[in-house]
C-alpha cells in the first residue's frame, strides 16, 4: 500500500458548550483531518492540535506546516507492508507528535481497511465494547458543576473527571462527594500546581480519588514522584509522558501509577501501543483520555482503548458530548450502561459525512507525492 494522495482539512466547529480547562476556555474547536488515499480508499485520522500551544508546544497553524512540509513528503508515494512501519518514517522530526500521529493513524485506518478488518483487531484489541467516562470543565458555580455531574451521572458515565486549579479544588471535591457519595471520582489538574500547594493536594487525599492527574508542571517526573511518596491517592501522568521511554521512567521512578494514553500526545497508533506495553509489563494501569475530538479522533481513541491493558474508563465520551452534530455517522453513543460498542465494520467504523466536513471546513490543501 502507498499512500498517493493526502488532503488536509482544517475545520472550525463550535462546541456544544464552552470547555474550560486551567489553560483557559474554548468555545469553536480548531483542528485538522486528515485524508491518506490509495487504492480507491481513504483513511481518515485527526490532529487534536489546539488554536494555542497551551497543551504542548503545538498549534493547528505548526501541525498544518509540519504535515505539509515535512510530513507528508516522507509519507507519499512510499510503500508499506503494514502501518507499524509508519512511524519509523518520521523518526528524523522532533516532537510534532501530534502532527505525526495524524499521518500514522491516518495509515492505520487505511490499511484497515484495505485488507477488510476494524482497526481495533488489526492493533490487537479484543473487547467489544469499552467503558466510558466523562471530563468536566471548570463551571461558573458549585452548583452549575453539581448539575453538570448529575446529569452526566444520568446518562450513564463511568467515570467522573474534574478539571481543578488552585481556588477550585478542595471544596469541589468535597463538595462532589457530600451530594453524590462514593462515585467513580478524579480530578485533572492540567499542571496547575507545585510542591508548594502539597498541603492543597494532602487534603485531596480525603476523599479517595481515583487518582490525581497530571498535577504539577508539564515536563516533569521528579516532583511528582516527590509527591507521589506524600500521597496515597494514586497520580496519573498526561502532558508529561512522551513516549514509551518517558512511561518507563515515570513508573521506575515512582512519579505516578497510572498513566493516561493519548495516542496524539505519544506520536500515533504505534507508539501508544508501546506505551501501553510499558505499562502492563509494569502493571500499571491505562486509561485513552480525549482532547476535545471530532468523531474520527473519537473512533481512533475507541480502537486503541480495545487493547488488555486499558482497565480504567476513559474519556472518549459520545458525540453528543461535545457536538450538536458530529461529522461521523453514526455518532458515538454510549449505551444506558455507561459503554460504547466497539464497531466491527472495516477500518475506523465510522464513516465521515463529506457534506459535514465541508460545512465546518475553512482550508483545504491536497498533496501529492
Ligand atoms: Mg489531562
Amino acid at each position: 500500500l502507498r499512500v498517493e494522495r493526502l488532503v488536509v482539512h482544517e475545520l472550525a466547529m463550535p462546541l456544544l458548550a464552552p470547555f474550560e480547562t486551567s489553560f483557559g476556555r474554548s468555545e469553536v474547536r480548531r483542528f485538522l483531518l486528515v485524508e491518506a488515499q490509495a487504492d480507491g480508499l481513504s483513511g481518515w485520522a485527526e490532529c487534536c492540535a489546539m488554536d494555542a500551544p497551551l497543551y504542548n508546544e503545538e498549534t493547528v497553524g505548526t501541525a498544518w506546516h509540519v504535515i505539509r512540509d515535512y510530513l507528508a513528503p516522507l509519507l507519499l508515494g512510499r510503500p508499506f507492508e503494514h502501518p507499524s512501519e509508519v512511524s519509523g518514517w518520521f523518526r528524523a522530526i522532533r516532537r510534532h507528535h501530534m502532527a505525526r500521529s495524524a499521518l500514522e493513524s491516518a495509515c492505520w485506518d487505511l490499511y484497515a481497511q484495505a485488507v477488510g478488518q476494524p482497526l481495533y483487531r488489526l492493533l490487537g484489541g479484543s473487547k467489544d465494547r469499552i467503558e466510558v467516562g466523562v471530563s468536566v470543565g471548570i463551571q461558573p458555580t458549585l452548583a452549575d458543576l453539581c448539575r453538570t455531574v448529575e446529569g452526566f451521572l444520568a446518562q450513564g458515565y463511568r467515570k467522573v473527571k474534574v478539571k481543578i486549579k488552585p481556588g477550585w479544588d478542595v471544596q469541589v471535591i468535597g463538595e462532589l462527594r457530600r451530594v453524590f457519595g462514593d462515585i467513580p471520582l478524579m480530578a485533572d489538574a492540567n499542571s496547575a500546581y507545585t510542591l508548594a500547594d502539597l498541603p492543597t493536594l494532602q487534603a485531596l487525599d480525603a476523599y479517595g480519588l481515583m487518582m490525581i492527574e497530571q498535577p504539577l508542571a508539564h515536563d516533569d517526573i521528579i516532583d511528582h514522584a516527590q509527591l507521589q511518596r506524600a500521597l496515597r491517592t494514586p497520580l496519573c501522568l498526561d502532558e508529561s509522558i512522551h513516549h514509551a521511554e518517558d512511561a518507563r521512567r515515570a513508573l521506575e521512578l515512582g512519579a505516578c501509577r497510572i498513566i493516561n494514553i493519548k495516542v496524539p500526545r505519544v506520536g500515533g497508533l504505534q507508539a501508544a501501543k508501546a506505551v501501553h506495553d510499558v505499562c502492563r509489563e509494569r502493571g500499571a494501569p491505562v486509561w485513552c483520555g480525549g482532547m476535545l475530538e471530532s468523531g474520527v479522533g473519537r473512533a481512533h481513541n475507541i480502537a486503541i482503548t480495545t487493547l488488555p491493558g486499558f482497565t480504567l474508563p476513559g474519556d472518549t465520551s459520545a458525540s453528543s458530548r461535545y457536538w450538536a452534530e458530529d461529522i461521523i455517522e453514526p455518532p458515538v453513543v454510549m449505551d444506558p450502561d455507561g459503554t460504547i460498542a466497539v464497531p466491527q465494520a472495516p477500518g475506523r467504523g465510522y464513516e465521515v459525512v463529506p457534506a459535514r466536513v465541508a460545512r465546518y471546513r475553512v482550508r483545504c490543501e491536497a498533496l501529492r507525492a
